[in-house]
């Protein structure tokens, strides 16, 4: 069987690329980094999504020598000219403090008009191979912010943003739901062709 590096590992991420490849490439074994042998893995300190996200999937097919996908994503506010951006897990300063993240957001837009807090969520997912082929793609989900957290799924931002369409928070619409417009579900299902013909080369 073909394996397939998810350079994760976020088992949320791994569980959700399995559900988008396994009706494409029933063959194919989707394993996250903790069933790979260690290496050391490098900062997140690209300027933008993309570039983290190719330099995660590059570093995971090099020292795996297994096809890889890596992705990276964050909250991209109008009003903060697309911040927090690639800095959205540590905005306030601790990796994956989500409820700090979110509050400090909301302070910074306290004077902005609710007319003005459009947002989008943007995930890159990149394809390499062990030869040095790479590939990236982009994902968007667009929105806007609301001040009061709303519902319990999700993570991260998801209580504060209510999607294009929506009238629910992205934490309150069921997880297939989310999964069905999000941006990672997006940059996933654009990088699947590449994947699928990746897989057969
Ligand atoms: P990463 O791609 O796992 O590094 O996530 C970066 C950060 O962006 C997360 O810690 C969240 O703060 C934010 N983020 C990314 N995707 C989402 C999402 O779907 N909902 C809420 N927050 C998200």
């Amino acid at each position: 069987m073909t394996r397939l590096l998810l350079a994760t590992r976020n088992t949320k991420k791994l569980e959700e690329l399995r559900r988008i490849l396994a009706p494409a490439l029933p063959e194919l074994e989707v394993v996250g980094l903790a069933e790979v042998a260690d290496y050391l893995e490098s900062p997140e300190s690209g300027a933008t999504f993309a570039d983290n996200a190719i330099v995660k999937a590059r570093e995971g097919a090099q020292h795996s020598g297994l096809l890889t996908v890596a992705d990276d994503s964050g909250l991209a506010v109008d009003a903060l000219n697309g911040m927090p951006g690639v800095l959205s897990a540590r905005w306030a300063g601790r990796h994956g403090d989500d409820e700090a993240n979110l509050r400090l957001v909301l302070a910074q837009l306290s004077d902005t008009p609710d007319a003005r807090l459009g947002a989008a969520f943007v995930c890159a997912a990149a394809l390499a191979d062990p030869d040095g082929g790479t590939r990236v793609v982009e994902g968007r989900m667009s929105g806007r912010l609301i001040r009061e957290k709303r519902g319990e799924h999700g993570f991260g931002y998801d209580p504060i943003f209510v999607p294009d369409g929506h009238t629910r928070t992205s934490a309150e619409l069921p997880p297939a739901e989310k999964d069905s417009i999000s941006h990672r579900g997006r940059a996933l299902q654009a990088l699947l062709p590449m994947i699928v013909a990746a897989a057969n080369s």
